[in-house]
């Protein structure tokens, strides 16, 4: 029907959107394994645990019910009413279900929140390493990401005295990212209270993606809710709760800033799916002590990854705390992380992610995701243990 190709229509911003390499490690493994090869998946930054018996029950007895309709744009008041519940208890705040933007996803909430704050130029300080998609979400929107490159001897740390000296008549916000994806990095109190009180200063606020809260493996964890109400919060079930596929994620907002997002919502995306909306509300008001398992196997694997990827010659200078992930410098075996991972999928089978995905301050490393099991990370280091042995060698 068309003359001429339709790729000469396309937008430059969706022409020049850098892919979430991750994916694409996640295609060509999937690509490989389509040709009978056996991968080891430690790229992917998704839980391996099936989602609790109560939590699929209350989807399916919902479905049964006939909640497969709309609902509020601000999403089920039960889940708000659970949300709000569930971080009175973590972190002894007292927010209103009125706060709450129930969305399909912590994604799309991070799209609405950075639509909703920044106009063209606008800069947003962020960490680098960062999650991939953060700059690209900024970028696409006009704005600027400024970075703030984080030690790794200090753990990553984002620390308020040097976020400081990137502030400019142009920030928007401040993105914080704790626990911390890639590099398990957990916020302190102190560095989450310092950032808090120059948002109240400079009266902009923070952007806080928790959306890996609960999985903290040693010492506290903390919201930036504790510290300031100038903050738009991101979270959601796919990490915590095994719900990946569920795409069920929500953004806590100041009270004025409510409508903005609540309209975005109503037109971009209408409201999140209904059902899995109750499977949410069976997640924080069902058991927990699945999630408590869950914890404890992660924090065995943590472990066992850690001390596997120090002996075969990687360093990692600063324990990752949380989440799921460590990021450990390969700069010995090759500064170019995207090709390193690469050969490490053609010739040993196991599919990691290049440090370069997650910004410059992360080239020359590797992430590896110990969202998977026991025996398949066993099998997984031991051939990364083959393939690095015989790079020595070279
Ligand atoms: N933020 C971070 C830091 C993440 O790692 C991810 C998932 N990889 C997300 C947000 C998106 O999560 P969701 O599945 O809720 O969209």
């Amino acid at each position: 029907m068309f003359s001429k190709k339709l790729d000469c229509i396309l937008s430059k911003k969706s022409e020049d959107i850098p892919p979430f390499y991750v994916m694409e490690v996640l295609e060509s493994a999937q690509a490989l394994e389509a040709e009978g090869r056996n991968i080891i998946h430690l790229e992917i930054g998704e839980p391996d645990f099936p989602t609790a018996h109560h939590i699929c029950e209350a989807a399916t007895a919902a479905m049964a019910r006939g909640n497969t309709k709309y609902t509020h744009s601000q999403g089920l008041l039960s889940l708000r009413e659970a949300i709000v519940e569930s971080y009175r208890q973590k972190f002894g705040v007292n927010l209103s279900p009125e706060q709450v933007i129930v969305t399909s996803g912590t994604s799309p909430g991070l799209l609405m929140v950075f639509m909703a704050l920044l106009e063209s130029r606008d800069e947003v300080i962020m960490s680098n390493p960062y999650y991939a998609c953060y700059p690209n979400f900024v970028k696409y929107l006009g704005g600027t990401p400024v970075y703030v490159y984080t030690n790794e001897t200090k753990g990553f740390a984002l620390e308020p005295e040097t976020v400081r000296q990137y502030l400019s008549p142009n920030t928007k916000a401040i993105l914080v990212n704790s626990p911390a994806n890639p590099t398990g990095h957990v916020m302190s109190a102190e560095s989450l209270e310092g950032l808090a009180k120059i948002a109240e200063e400079r009266n902009i606020p923070i952007i806080s993606d928790e959306i890996y809260q609960g999985l903290v493996y040693s010492g506290e964890e903390h919201s930036i809710l504790e510290y300031t109400d100038k903050a738009f919060v991101l979270n959601g079930f796919s990490k915590l709760y095994a719900m990946t596929g569920w795409r069920l994620g929500y953004i806590i907002c100041p009270k004025e800033c409510v409508r903005a997002l609540q309209k975005l919502h109503q037109n971009f995306f209408i409201c999140a799916n209904a059902f899995v909306q109750e499977a949410g509300v069976a997640a924080l008001k069902g058991p927990q002590d699945h999630v408590a398992e869950m914890v404890e196997t992660y924090n065995v694997r943590r472990q066992y990854v850690l001390k596997r990827l120090i002996e075969m010659g990687l360093d990692v200078r600063s324990e990752p705390m949380g989440a799921f992930y460590v990021l450990a410098d390969a700069r010995k075996f090759s500064n170019d992380s995207l090709e390193l991972s690469r050969r490490i999928l053609n010739e040993a089978g196991v599919a990691v992610t290049p440090g370069i995905d997650f910004g410059d301050g992360a080239e020359g490393y590797l992430r590896f995701s110990y969202a998977n099991s026991l025996e398949n990370i066993k099998e997984g280091m031991d051939r990364l243990a083959a393939f690095f042995e015989k790079e020595l060698e070279v």
